[in-house]
């Protein structure tokens, strides 16, 4: 897709990919086995000053948009998708605080974003809400000049890690889900974080995607994002676009590497009975060309969607909640195609192949999930509205 990136964005992806082949590719199945969160990989990204993609300019940030979201999380997922992953959060995150940052949480975090020293992440997501995770239940009081924050959120990537987090809370005073929300910063060491047992899933198994329950945690009023009860604008102008790209771009990354191994597997593989190979059968040249096609729709829908919501196009939205749904798509079919086209090898030897097969599954279930993306995609085809 390079020829589609302007030469700021083919540098950038560029360091990206070295960061890939030299450090997140050789440590991927370490990262997998170990349920080991990838330390290495920020390591790496603070050090090629990766870590400020989207704080300005004047901060000492890239101040870049989706476009370079995209471009560097579908490189980093070809190396591990749980690095990238956790990366994307922070990215999210970071641009969640940049979005409407007062001069005290630019000091605060976006200058140590930009000088390669800090990590956020986004902790949206409850039990008691699951999918609908603009729906938080977390209660928010004011007191004496501060927040109390009483509440738990559920698969937070980053988890344990990160120097502070952004979350969701119902608006001040509210009791019950009326639909409005805040954001605010909560820093790790603040008292009464308590943090759930350690991340064991299925896949992304690098991610520490943890329970964090808050318990009266007290932060300053300065902490709070924008207005209270700005979460119409921070959903759909911010945490929507960002979040669907960078799990867009991370699904797309994944489904690619599984392309590519699988033909390169498929081109050594040969019979000693019949004197031929695994590429000369009919069957698999079909297939190869199904899971080809379905990952370049994919792409070009990825850095379609990117391109429009950076230039601001009234059909932004809807292209990238398609773009986040056909990824998911994508990479499950096609790294289940890949287990079959590589036989037995591929199942016995539980590497790379089998890896992505567990990690694509998490894109169907992370928020907006493929089941409601697609009823919003539907909806809004049909003049309803989304909600
Ligand atoms: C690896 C991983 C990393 C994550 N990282 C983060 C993170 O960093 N921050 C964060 O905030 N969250 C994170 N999440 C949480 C994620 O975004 C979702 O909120 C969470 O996975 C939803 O799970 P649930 O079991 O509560 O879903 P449930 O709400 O129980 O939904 C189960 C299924 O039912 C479907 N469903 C539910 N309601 C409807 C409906 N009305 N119509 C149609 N279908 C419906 C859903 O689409 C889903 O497929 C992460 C999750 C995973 C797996």
């Amino acid at each position: 897709m390079d020829e589609l990136l302007p030469p700021n964005l083919i540098k950038l992806r560029h360091v990206a990919k070295d960061i890939t082949d030299q450090v997140l590719a050789p440590e991927a199945q370490k990262v997998d086995e170990n349920a080991q969160w990838p330390s290495h990989a920020f390591e790496a990204l603070a050090q090629a000053d990766l870590m400020g993609l989207h704080v300005p300019k004047r901060l000492g940030g890239h101040e870049q948009g989706l476009l370079a979201l995209a471009a560097i999380i579908e490189t980093l997922a070809q190396g591990c998708s749980s690095s990238a992953l956790c990366y994307a959060m922070h990215c999210v995150g970071s641009a969640v605080i940049a979005s409407k940052a007062t001069r005290y949480q630019q000091d605060k975090y976006l200058v140590p974003i930009a000088d390669n020293r800090h990590i956020t992440t986004l902790a949206l997501s409850e039990a008691g809400t699951g999918a609908h995770f603009y729906l938080p239940q977390t209660q928010l009081s004011r007191v004496d000049g501060h927040f109390d924050i009483h509440g738990t959120k559920q698969f937070v990537t980053n988890g344990g890690h990160a120097d502070s987090y952004v979350i969701s809370t119902q608006v001040s005073g509210q009791t019950s889900g009326g639909g409005d929300f805040n954001c605010l910063m909560v820093d790790h060491d603040t008292p009464g974080i308590r943090w759930l047992p350690d991340w064991r899933g299925f896949g992304m198994r690098g991610n520490s995607s943890r329970g964090m329950q808050l318990d009266q945690v007290q932060v300053p009023t300065n902490n709070l994002l924008g207005e209270e009860g700005d979460q119409i604008w921070y959903v759909f102008e911010v945490i929507t676009p960002y979040f669907l790209t960078a799990m867009a771009a991370t699904y797309t990354g994944l489904a690619l590497a599984s392309l590519n191994q699988t033909i390169d597997q498929i081109s050594h593989r040969t019979y000693s009975h019949a004197g031929n190979g695994l590429a000369d059968q009919d069957v698999i040249q079909y297939r190869v060309a199904q899971m080809k096609i379905a990952v370049d729709r994919c792409r070009a829908l990825l850095y379609r969607a990117a391109y429009l919501v950076d230039q601001g196009h009234p059909e932004a939205l809807t292209q990238i909640m398609m773009a986040k749904a056909e990824s998911a798509d994508t990479a499950v079919y096609v790294t289940n195609e890949a287990m079959s086209c590589c036989g037995g090898r591929a199942y016995q030897d539980n590497d790379a192949q089998a890896r992505r097969l567990r990690d694509a599954r998490a894109a169907h279930v992370m928020s907006p999930t493929t089941d409601l993306l697609k009823l919003w995609i539907g909806r809004q085809a049909l003049g309803m509205p989304l909600l």
